[in-house]
């Protein structure tokens, strides 16, 4: 044990006061379980809502449908240690003085890391454990690493999506834990910023529930009116707030594109640089250089840009055709690749010159 618990301890046990410092130390340093037992009788310890913390840092699960929320209590019952958070916040903490525990994302990880081993080192087939705690284990840890939003937590966290998909999958069993597979795996395209692919997500996330009356998928009701009732408003609420935001962000249309924020066409990156498509019915369709060189490799190997001009939009839906094409190396230098002149302005034209 290091002075700053030390400090911790004799300023926050008046009861102890009297004791020499050195018997202090001596109990301290006897053993952690010893100093584990004194902090839960100082009596204005306030014991936190574990769940509330937790929702506090993953804002994403705020509301999780109520087939789950039992997984999750039985996880903080299970593997948090109220003394264990003390003696973190307290080894940390300057002064004895203003000790709130408070939950940390990297706390929160590191027991989801130990919890998740001790289920992988019992050897287990799926239906000897607890699946649905297995699986929810899984998607909490995916989605903190979301949040705590590393360039490797990202690839962990789609690794641990991943897996949640094969288990269900291979043993047939908790399907309704597919749902959340895409929730997640949307959760984290849309970190990333790539958007299309997080939208794709969400709408299998939403296919996923079959059944609308189950109520595995009901969220617990809040004091706050404005949250959604039930799993399919909370996806049908994320993927209206993605549609947006594909909108507003100049983003690139390549669906497996990882960077589709307009900052990054500026910066010196592999995403510098866009082509932008518009289409007769004036849709504007972006892509990162690189990125359009990748979609047109996959859906139209060995066609040159021009070729582009007149067919259909690349927008679903769009009857327009494409009619013009501009690439952008440097920001405010653009570069016409082709355009059509449309009837429309042809004939305004045409109108002022007769003027
Ligand atoms: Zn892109
Ligand atoms: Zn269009």
């Amino acid at each position: 044990m290091d002075s700053l618990s030390e400090e911790f301890f004799t300023s926050r046990a008046p009861t102890v006061e009297e004791q020499t410092k050195e018997e202090i130390k001596n109990k301290v340093e006897k053993s952690t379980d010893q100093l584990g037992k004194q902090e839960k009788d100082t009596p204005d310890l306030v014991p936190v809502n574990l769940l509330l913390e937790v929702k506090k840092l993953l804002t994403a699960i705020n509301t999780l449908p109520k087939g789950v929320v039992p997984h999750i209590k039985k996880f903080l019952q299970e593997n948090f240690s109220f003394q264990i958070m003390q003696r973190e916040v307290a080894a940390n903490s300057q002064n004895g003085e203003e000790i709130v525990p408070v939950l940390t994302l990297r706390f929160l990880i590191t027991q989801l890391e130990a919890a998740l081993r001790n289920i992988q080192a019992t050897n287990y087939t799926a239906h000897q454990i607890n699946v649905g705690y297995y699986l929810t284990l899984l998607f909490l840890y995916g989605v903190a690493l979301t949040e705590r939003g590393k360039k490797e937590d990202y690839t962990e966290a789609e690794n641990k999506f991943l897996v949640m998909k094969m288990v269900i999958q291979e043993n047939e069993i908790c399907e309704n834990f597919m749902s959340l597979v895409y929730f997640g795996r949307g959760l984290l395209r849309c970190a990333q910023k790539r958007y299309n692919g997080g939208l794709l997500e969400f709408h299998k996330s939403l296919q996923e529930i079959g059944d609308t009356n189950d109520h595995w998928f009901d969220i617990d009701p809040t004091e706050d009116e404005d949250l959604p009732t039930t799993f399919k408003d909370l996806l049908n609420d994320f993927i209206k707030t993605t549609e947006s935001n594909i909108m507003k962000q100049t983003i690139c249309s390549y669906l497996d594109c990882e960077r589709s924020c307009e900052a990054d066409i500026l910066k010196n990156t592999n995403y510098k640089g866009f082509f932008q498509l518009m289409c007769s019915k004036s849709c504007c369709v972006y892509f990162h250089k690189i990125c359009w060189k990748k979609f047109k490799n996959l859906k139209y190997p060995g066609e040159n840009d021009q070729a582009f001009s007149g067919k259909k939009c690349l927008k679903e839906g769009c009857t327009g055709d494409m009619v013009r094409m501009l690439q952008c190396d440097v920001p405010g230098i653009v570069k016409i690749l082709f355009e059509v002149v449309r009837k429309d302005e042809y004939i305004t034209i045409e109108n002022l010159g007769a003027r």
